[in-house]
């Protein structure tokens, strides 16, 4: 008896000495670098080239990002919930005409603006979107609307337009949409829809917003809110309010939010894949990004970029176009950019 209690014992110990090391060590090395928060914004990846901007554009390109930044490290600063964060990150984008997103939003081909949205909490993995909406002023509330009032995750349309104002959304006449100057891409990209293919078209710029979060409490959160693509046939809906594609959080690995030429996103499942890539691959974050955005999306076709915030708080902001408008911030560590370097 006494030989059997020593032999478990010993195996015991064996077994502990075997795995516990390895297991710790890389506990440790991703937990000693854990951020208190993360914070990541995208203003959408595209044909963004320093020769093409005045220094008075690039100037509001960077203060509009500067601005959502402070607005999103001001609420998780005191503690504010991730979702929270995203949503008023978002909403200062949506606001301002310089974002395809709200307000900036562009048209399609009837010369209407159909906007989606979606936003997805990691803790519990609750998620909402909507998709061709013409009159919710802010599209991410009525996405959180939909994650936190309805028993369903994407509205489309009417529907949505009917939920979101029946629950108290905000919402204005399509005609708060026209931009001249999105409607003039409109008129170039129908000139040049003949001999060109969308993306080729030099006058489409992409301009999605964005926003993924870690917060104080452990908490990730993601959001992208669009007008879609310039020039779209009517109805059609991207991968902005595509759970999985456009946007994904889970708490286990990390919050995603993309932009680029969604067909290709929800082909790829982009933004679980990055996920996907990270707990079953035990991919890093950064691994990840570049499997999807620099090869697999290069080698399809796809143009575009995304943002990741890891568990961590690790930061990753990749994009295989020219540019994208981007910031970040660990810990109150900002950074802003624009084009690739
Ligand atoms: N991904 C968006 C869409 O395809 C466009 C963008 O990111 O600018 O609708």
């Amino acid at each position: 008896m006494k030989e059997l209690t020593l032999f478990i014992l010993a195996t015991i110990c064996l077994l502990a000495c075997e795995s516990a090391p390895s297991d710790k060590a890389s506990e440790q090395t991703e937990e000693s670098t854990v951020a208190n928060y993360s914070i990541a914004i995208h203003g959408g990846a595209g044909t963004i080239l320093k020769a093409n901007m005045t220094d008075e554009q690039e100037s509001a390109y960077r203060s509009a990002l500067d601005n959502a930044l402070t607005i999103g490290e001001n609420i998780l600063k005191e503690n504010g919930a991730a979702t929270k964060a995203v949503i008023e990150v978002i909403k200062s984008l949506e606001d301002s005409p310089l974002f395809n997103a709200g307000k900036g939003a562009v048209f399609n081909t009837n010369g209407e603006n159909e906007l989606d949205a979606s936003i997805m909490r990691g803790e519990d993995q609750q998620a909402g979107a909507i998709g061709g909406v013409q009159n919710i002023r802010n599209p991410i509330e009525g996405a959180y609307a939909v994650m936190t009032q309805s028993e369903h995750v994407l509205l489309t349309g009417k529907g949505a337009e009917d939920f979101a104002i029946s629950v108290g959304v905000d919402t204005v006449s399509p005609s708060y949409f026209y931009t001249e100057r999105r409607y003039k891409s409109l008129q170039s990209a129908k000139e040049q829809e003949a001999s060109t293919s969308m993306l080729s078209n030099p006058d489409y710029k992409f301009g999605t917003v964005g926003c993924v979060v870690l917060d104080q409490s452990g908490n990730l959160a993601a959001g992208t809110s669009t007008g879609g693509m310039t020039n779209k046939k009517y109805n059609r809906i991207g991968d902005s309010p595509i759970i999985g594609a456009g946007t994904y959080a889970d708490n286990n690995t990390v919050a995603v939010s993309c932009t680029g030429h969604g067909e290709f996103f929800i082909r790829y499942a982009v933004a679980y894949d990055i996920a996907a890539r990270i707990e079953y691959g035990k991919a890093s974050l950064k691994e990840a990004c570049d499997a999807i955005v620099n090869e697999k999306l290069v080698e399809k076709g796809g143009s575009g970029g995304l943002i990741a915030v890891d568990k961590y708080g690790n930061i990753e902001m990749p994009f295989n176009t020219e540019g994208m408008y981007r910031a970040s911030s660990k810990d109150g560590e900002r950074y802003i950019g624009i084009y690739k370097n």
